[in-house]
């Protein structure tokens, strides 16, 4: 007689058993999910703009992505964020792959975060009624100022349109998913006069903006140089790698978003389970560098992020931990 549904129930066991005996694991809170590698956008004030060149465009392996999804399965992060360092409306996968992570962990928050460009009345229908945050990036307030911070090809007009639509199949849908409107200010070349002014629009519109901060992720973008990388890492103000990890389209795991340049690939799905890589020496030993427990280099990419605590003060932007 088969034996699989107590092999699978064995396997589970002996998962749970290691999630639960890792301190780590057990508190990790969300995995992204890069399911293609490129963007359409060039927004200057993402990293994209400037590493797109050497970048090849792929999409996500099905035998990867199932191998994402038993990591998933073993350990049922509280979030689900299937983009990483992407444009997610570009797979052609994107909505199957939606209602597999719906499938594999109904309790599940999922969030995508899109320039919008691409979405269809269709499309909205569809993500309106299967993801619970959708963020939308248009960081200018009318053509001239998106042309100018998201590259060309953004039309302000035409991602307002479909925004707009995607509130009214919100509506017609009577779902209760999140809609978002997302803004970059501090980005010291553009004024916050430009970013706010459409602010009232989207009031008006019951459509709700969140404006970040400008980071430049770790020097990727640009020559702002945000904090000294000559200061010890003291930790990260969002504990990233412990919080949640990120795979890319190739199955590579990295323990921070900002690792755009992929210097610190912590394991690869094809040689290794998602518990084993975040369970890794190799992991431990980066958390340890994050949390300056263990030496890293001038160079290291906690070193030149905005989000590293120093240990003495922190001066807030633009010169975090400078002394000047
Ligand atoms: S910010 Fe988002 S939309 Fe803009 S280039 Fe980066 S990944 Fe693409
Ligand atoms: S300090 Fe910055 S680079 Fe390091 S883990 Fe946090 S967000 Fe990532």
């Amino acid at each position: 007689m088969c034996d699989c549904a107590g092999k699978l129930k064995r396997r589970c066991v002996y998962l749970n058993n290691r999630i639960m005996n890792n301190p780590v694991i057990s508190k990790l809170g969300a995995i992204e999910i890069q399911t293609v590698s490129w963007c359409n956008s060039g927004c200057v004030v993402c990293p994209w703009a400037q590493i797109k060149d050497a970048v090849p465009k792929q999409s996500m392996r099905e035998d990867t992505w199932h191998k994402a999804l038993e990591g998933i399965s073993a350990l049922h992060p509280d979030r689900l964020l299937p983009y990483n360092n992407n444009e997610p409306l570009l797979d052609k996968n994107i909505t199957s792959r939606i209602l597999d992570l719906r499938s594999i962990s109904p309790q599940a928050i999922i969030e995508i975060a899109t320039n919008g460009l691409l979405l269809s009345e269709e499309l909205s229908d569809f993500l309106v009624n299967h993801t619970d945050i959708i963020f939308i990036s248009l960081f200018g307030s009318d053509e001239e100022s998106n042309f100018q911070l998201m590259g060309k090809g953004m039309g302000y007009n035409r991602v307002k349109h479909n925004i707009l639509s995607l509130q009214k199949a919100k509506e017609r849908n009577n779902s209760d998913c999140f809609i978002t409107v997302v803004k970059i200010m501090n980005y010291p070349p553009v004024s916050n006069d430009v970013i706010f002014k459409d602010w009232i629009f989207w009031e008006d519109e019951g459509i709700n903006t969140r404006y970040y901060n400008f980071v430049d992720r770790s020097t990727n973008v640009g020559d702002f140089n945000q904090r000294d990388h000559t200061l010890k890492a003291c930790g990260c103000d969002f504990n990233r790698p412990n919080e949640r990890t990120f795979i890319w389209h190739n199955g590579d795991v990295s323990f921070c978003c900002h690792d755009w340049r992929k210097e610190y690939i912590m394991g690869n799905l094809h040689a290794n389970s998602l518990i084993d890589i975040l369970n890794s020496e190799k992991y431990n030993l980066i958390r340890d560098m994050v949390d300056g427990i263990a030496d890293s280099a001038d160079n290291f990419l906690c070193k030149k992020c905005f989000h590293c605590k120093t240990g003495i003060r922190d001066s807030g932007y633009p010169s975090k931990g400078k002394t000047e």
